[in-house]
């Protein structure tokens, strides 16, 4: 068994008090790691270090387009190790191998991109208004970064969170699930091997309520970004706000999947799957809510039972399987709880509802993907996310309607709308409150493009070039031209 340390100032070491906890094997059920529990004393050591490097370091001295070699250096190392990374993540998380394969195929991209940003952070010479005056602009790194990432794919989170804010010249301290540490740990590594100084890359590991919140109220964190609950973000966005640290929070959704009766049905109903049940529905972005329009819901029902009974349930490491594990025993108490929930509720369950049982899934916390139908929009189980392959079906007669109900939930991450008319399309995309709106396709993330939530789904935006500016603060400075002193000293200028 593997035993894992902590990553601070470029090098692995034990956590101070010498404690450690389990992490588990989702599929098989059993632990296979050893995780270091970081104490208080140990986040003061990661923020020391990220502090030191940001403002004294190399990196501080180093110039913008070096800073970039060593950015896309990480992501060549991620390819070199896409399959050993792989392999961590999907014994420690129960993620499928095949999305791995593509999450890790994908990642370097994320390097690439703000490595290629690095040296275009350029300020400004406005046209200042004032004669007497000469000013620019500039943008600097807003501090050390605290980087929390849930436990549903802690790789992405990583490239998504701490490319754009080592871009933006900030150190980062990243505090990972405590069911998922051991790829971020073993990502650590890499950082160093390419060359990026020591403490602009440091990994806390344990759990929330003490080496989480031991980061986050840290004073020397100026910014945290966050992924997770809402429930979570929000505590983390309050305690942030005594002490005025900026935050970006990517927090929870219960998006629609709105099918029209004009919508080419195929399409739809592999969307509608892949948006539930793609990765066991555990993804804040899983299309959660069917709506589908009445006069189609029969022949569509039918499409997505057939495609979704298709589905192979099992171990995650087979490039045949479409459903894995639920990653931890809580997650998967709560999805069974839901499905209770829905039942008392009076909505009909037409697919699934229990633990999947049979040949290779003993050991794993395995969920069937579950139908309901007769679902009111009024209903928990079409207001609260389950993260689980739950999928709640509601029917809907008119454009004003499925927008209405689309719009009617806390949550505003994403919606899918299938339809073959482009002006529907428009004003469906325009009118849904969703920071991604998916039209005939579902579950497409890109660097370039930026994403997070409205409403209660979060706060800020990653990926994209606007996303490095969510840890740069600008600077305005401004220089008289004048021979003498101003004749009223006493007025503004
Ligand atoms: P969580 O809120 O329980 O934990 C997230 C992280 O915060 C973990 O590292 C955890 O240890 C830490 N944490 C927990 N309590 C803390 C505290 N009091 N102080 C400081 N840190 C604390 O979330 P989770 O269960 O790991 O993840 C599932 C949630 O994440 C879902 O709601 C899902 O929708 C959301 N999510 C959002 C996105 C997005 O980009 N919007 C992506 C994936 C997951």
């Amino acid at each position: 068994m593997k035993t894992y340390q902590l990553y601070i100032d470029g090098a692995y070491v034990d956590p101070v008090k010498g404690e450690y906890f389990d992490t588990v094997d989702p599929y098989r059920g059993e632990v296979w790691a050893k995780i270091p529990k970081a104490s208080r004393e140990d986040v003061d050591l990661a923020v020391a270090a990220a502090k030191r490097a940001m403002w004294e370091g190399p990196w501080a001295k180093m110039n913008a387009t070096a800073r970039g070699k060593i950015m896309r250096k990480i992501g060549d190392l991620v390819t070199e190790n896409a399959q050993r990374l792989a392999e961590i993540e999907v014994r420690d998380n129960g993620k499928l191998m095949a999305e791995m394969h593509g999450q890790l195929r994908y990642h370097p991209e994320w390097w690439y991109y703000y490595g290629g940003l690095v040296d275009k952070i350029e300020g400004g010479v406005p046209p200042i208004d004032k004669p007497e005056m000469f000013a620019f602009t500039t943008h600097e790194p807003v501090g050390v970064v605290a980087a929390l990432t849930a436990w549903n794919s802690p790789l992405i989170f990583i490239a998504w969170k701490c490319a754009a804010a080592i871009a933006a010249g900030c150190a980062v301290v990243v505090k990972p699930s405590e069911f998922t540490s051991a790829s971020t740990l073993e990502f650590a590594a890499l950082t160093k091997e390419a060359g990026l100084p020591d403490g602009m890359f440091n990994v806390v590991t344990g759990f929330g309520p003490e080496t989480g919140q031991a980061l986050v109220t840290h004073p020397f964190v100026s910014k945290i970004t966050f992924t997770g609950s809402d429930a979570t973000g929000a505590r983390i966005y309050e305690q942030a706000a005594k002490d005025m640290k900026r935050v970006s929070l990517e927090l929870g959704g219960k998006s629609p999947n709105i099918v029209f009766a004009d919508a080419d049905m195929k399409m739809a109903a592999a969307g509608v799957v892949s948006g539930i049940f793609a990765a066991t529905g555990q993804t804040c972005i899983a299309g959660s809510r069917l709506l589908v329009q009445k006069s189609v819901k029969d022949e569509f029902m039918d499409r997505l039972l057939t495609l979704a009974r298709s589905a192979k349930i099992g171990n995650p490491m087979l490039p045949e399987t479409n459903i894995g594990p639920v990653t931890t025993p809580a997650q998967y108490k709560k999805i069974l709880d839901y499905i209770d929930v829905a039942k008392s509720e009076g909505a009909t369950l037409v697919m699934g509802g229990k633990p999947a049982s049979g040949e290779g899934l003993t050991g794993g916390q395995f969920v069937e993907p579950t139908i309901f139908t007769d679902v009111k929009n009024t209903m928990r189980i079409a207001q609260e996310e389950v993260f689980g392959p739950v999928l709640s079906v509601i029917d809907f007669e008119t454009e004003e309607e499925a927008i209405q109900i689309g719009n009617d939930v806390i949550y505003g991450l994403a919606a899918g709308v299938w339809t073959k008319d482009i002006g529907r399309a428009l004003r469906m995309s325009k009118a849904l409150r969703a920071g991604s709106v998916y039209v005939n396709t579902y579950r497409a993330v890109s660097y370039m493009m930026p994403f997070g939530g409205m409403k209660h789904s979060g706060l800020g935006r990653e990926s994209g070039i606007h996303a490095i500016h969510e840890f740069l603060e600008p600077k305005s400075v401004w220089l008289s031209l004048a021979e003498d002193a101003p004749e009223n000293p006493f007025i503004l200028r």
